[in-house]
């Protein structure tokens, strides 16, 4: 016996690379290529550094009513974390505790298997049809302790309507459906008013990719109060000042300028769909998508070589290794200029 045998062994996730080099055309995150809203800068510049000495408010009650403001909720609907990774840990550890197994589909946010596994919660991957579409039957009538899916789904783009994820409530209404919004802001259609006809249903949204603010860590989960307040219990029971003085102060001013957060979506949109038409022209093939990545695949050219050809000239897209992906890459949606250099690049590759 030793000490090791008592270690809780997990596979970590993998989060993808952060290079940082002038000059790097960095499309392998799903960053925004935009800066944060100019009233976070100035929240910053303001911040009374003194106050650190303090304690942040537990509760996050400055963000908390920012976001039920927002979104019309009551502050108690609203919950508030670390990033919206820190937001599902949360939901995983709270809701998915049962013997059953949790259903996710197999091609999709490459984290839930890993807080799956963490927590010791059994889990079945649900695959994909042939076009990277969630089957909705897969979901309708099999026994399971949870369903979780992002909309649109990542890596594929791919986006559900409200009344795909209606159906999935109603068929299972004891236990709790997660539609985690992480690119819900890019052209989707929130599944957020169902909260009010549905107590099994949570909403995941994060400030790291439509927000420009991956870097300040906030992600919230909106859902009826009686969810919410079982999120906290166990919050409170984890760690109670997830949310610190710096991150509620910007993150308020990043949620009250809702006309530049709609400017920088509507241009990452602009670009996307330019996008699309350039890749198409090119050989491309993919699925359409709905998110600010487009996950690609070219008939001719192998996706692993083309991802390291890219990386020679400091252009970096995502290229995940599972047998059903590994001829795909995923781009994310850059500025107009990044764009161009990534598609500059490809019409010399691709002869
Ligand atoms: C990016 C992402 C997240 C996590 O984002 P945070 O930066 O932790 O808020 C969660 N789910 C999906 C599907 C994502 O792509």
């Amino acid at each position: 016996m030793s000490w090791e045998d008592k270690v809780r062994k997990v596979v970590p996730y993998t989060p993808g690379e952060q290079p940082n080099r002038p000059n790097m055309v960095k499309l392998n995150t799903n960053e925004c290529p935009y800066p944060p809203a100019p009233g976070v800068r100035k929240a910053m510049e303001e911040f009374d550094t003194d106050r650190l000495r303090l304690y942040p408010d537990p509760t996050a009650s400055v963000l908390v009513d920012a976001l039920a403001d927002y979104f019309g909720l009551k502050n108690t609907e609203v919950f508030v974390g670390v990033g919206s990774d820190d937001v599902l840990a949360m939901i995983f550890m709270t809701f998915f505790n049962g013997k059953d197994p949790i259903l996710f589909p197999d091609i999709t946010y490459s984290f839930y298997d890993v807080w799956a596994d963490l927590l010791r919660i059994p889990y079945e991957r649900m695959p994909l049809d042939d076009n990277f579409h969630i089957k909705k039957e897969d979901y309708l009538n099999k026994k399971n302790g949870g369903i979780i899916f992002p909309n649109p789904n990542a890596p594929t783009g791919v986006l559900v309507e409200p009344e795909f994820i209606e159906d999935i409530l109603s068929a299972n209404p004891d236990v709790i459906v997660v539609a985690d919004e992480a690119y819900i802001d890019f052209g989707g259609k929130s599944a957020l008013p169902l909260i009010h006809k549905y107590d099994n249903l949570l909403v995941v949204q994060t400030f790291s990719k439509s927000r420009a603010m991956a870097g300040i860590r906030i992600g919230y989960a909106m859902g009826n109060e009686r969810l919410i307040k079982y999120l906290n219990d166990v919050k409170f029971s984890f760690n109670s000042y997830t949310m610190n003085q710096t991150t509620l102060a910007l993150g308020v001013e990043a949620v009250r300028d809702d006309a530049y957060f709609k400017e920088i979506v509507g241009k990452i949109v602009n670009t996307r769909e330019r996008v699309k038409k350039e890749l198409k022209e090119l050989g491309f093939e993919f699925q359409d998508s709905m998110s600010n990545f487009i996950f690609a695949t070219h008939p001719k050219y192998d996706a692993a070589e083309l991802f390291e050809a890219l990386r020679r000239e400091d252009i970096y897209v995502r290229h995940f290794n599972g047998e059903r992906v590994k001829d795909y890459l995923r781009i994310t949606i850059g500025t107009d200029k990044e764009m161009d250099t990534l598609l500059e690049f490809l019409r010399n590759y691709i002869k």
